[in-house]
């Protein structure tokens, strides 16, 4: 048997760090990577066989679990019909239509093949439209890896100590200015300074890529206000919260209405795919209807959006998300309970199908500076703990947690159970 110390070690041969994407390496944390052979509904196996109840869900789009049967079925029954084609499908004018069903603040979509590139090109939209050079984002938001929004970002850029990364020019990275999350006193006072120069606001509409931390009531309205006094473009990055903390995403959660939304995860079914949307009158200046370039070879791949909408589908099952949302209550709280009962200082924050966990006395944790000051070394122990015992959590105090349907009432037991083990042995540490 190969075990998966050996194919890490392989790994690092010829991939940078093993892996293809940073946050899998388990940085800090005191075992190599765990290599995944398969997974079905609410588990992962691993290459030595090993099964996990899996809180990850490929970072987002396993809403219904892995390997659903419908899902696999649609791609199979395309597969035969060909790969990729470059040219229009049917296929993506379904995708289109019920993109913009599901979210009303879409009247028209562009798809793109991660949640980067959608962020990137609604960037680009957004300074296109407006005319403008400057962006505001929030810190510890992370909105993929294009140069201009890898500025104080979150996610694995914050796990490897690299929020800001080397190689992005700081003529570019000049014009991202970096506010705190839920501070809508510094938004007032940024926009009061050069409202007139931002191009656009671009926010994770619950942050999940510094753990999981809502918006304060009032802020995201307070962005729609200075947007619209200042003629700038508001952004929700729904890459995460999209279909997830809702059916609508964050908008439709919290009311508060963007003029552009970038997709991804859920929307691809697993497959790789991302999408931006919004007013017709801003989508219109995209190539080819106007002059704002983007552009895509595998673009509305056929397969992918088999996936995806048949995904999409699925969640708008009456009841889907408020099924996920006591799933995730019934989680949270027990962890809460039980940590409590050892002493031990836990506290979670939850949105729909999205979970964080804080090792904190905090009751709240509304930003980056209040996420970093929860002792990650607790949740590192915390998190060998749970996968020594068959629970597999994101390996990064900074990321949020995923629910699927495919999580029974069992699974959450024996994930309960599993914590009181835990936070027994960190009791005794
Ligand atoms: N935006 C958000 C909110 C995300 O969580 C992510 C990825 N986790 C991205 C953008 C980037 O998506 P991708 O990794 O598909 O490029």
């Amino acid at each position: 048997m190969t075990t998966s110390a050996e194919l890490y070690e392989r790994a690092c041969r010829h991939i940078p760090g093993g892996v293809n994407s940073p946050v899998r390496a388990f940085k800090g944390m005191s075992q190599p990577p765990v290599f995944i052979e398969r997974a079905e509904g609410a588990y992962l196996f691993d290459v030595e066989g090993k099964r996990y109840i899996d809180y990850v869900g490929s970072w987002g789009p396993m809403i219904t679990g892995h390997a659903d049967p419908d899902v696999l079925g649609a791609v199979r029954e395309r597969l035969d019909s060909g790969l990729s084609f470059g040219t229009p499908t049917a296929i993506e004018t379904t995708m289109a239509d019920l993109i913009c069903e599901i979210i009303p603040s879409i009247d028209m979509v562009r798809m793109v093949n991660s949640g980067t590139e959608a962020t990137m090109s609604a960037i680009r939209l957004a300074r296109g439209y407006t005319g403008r050079d400057k962006i505001v984002k929030f810190e510890g938001n992370y909105h993929g890896h294009s140069d201009s929004l890898l500025v104080k970002a979150g996610s694995g850029a914050l796990t490897h100590g690299e929020p800001s990364s080397p190689g992005v020019p700081a003529s570019l990275a000049e014009h991202t200015i970096t506010l705190s999350y839920n501070d809508i006193e510094a938004v007032h006072e940024c926009f009061e300074a050069m409202g007139e120069q931002i191009a656009c606001i671009i926010v994770e509409p619950v942050a999940g890529n510094m753990n999981c931390i809502p918006p304060q009531p009032g802020f995201l309205e307070a962005l729609r206000e200075v947007c619209d006094s200042h003629g700038s473009v508001l952004i929700f990055d729904e890459v995460m919260t999209g279909f997830r903390v809702a059916l609508g995403g964050a908008q439709a959660h919290y009311g508060v209405i963007p003029d552009l939304t970038c997709l991804g995860k859920i929307v691809g079914g697993g497959m790789p795919v991302g999408a931006f949307g919004g007013k017709r009158d801003i989508m219109e200046q995209i190539s080819p209807l106007g002059p704002v370039y983007q552009a895509g070879t595998l673009s509305g791949n056929p397969l992918a959006m088999a996936a995806g909408i048949t995904l999409l589908e699925k969640v708008c099952q009456p009841g889907f998300h408020e099924a996920l949302s006591t799933r995730v209550e019934t989680l949270c709280d027990g962890l809460e309970t039980r940590a409590h009962e050892a002493g031990i200082a836990l506290m979670t924050q939850r949105a729909g199908g999205m979970f964080g966990l804080f090792f904190t006395a905090q009751q709240r944790v509304d930003n980056f500076g209040q996420t970093m000051a929860c002792d990650a070394q607790a949740f590192r122990d915390f998190f060998s703990h749970m996968l020594e015992s068959g629970v597999y959590l994101a390996p990064s105090a900074f990321e949020a947690g995923f629910m699927s349907s495919a999580h029974t009432h069992d699974h959450i037991q024996t994930t309960l159970m599993a914590s009181e083990r835990a936070f027994a042995a960190m009791r005794q540490q």
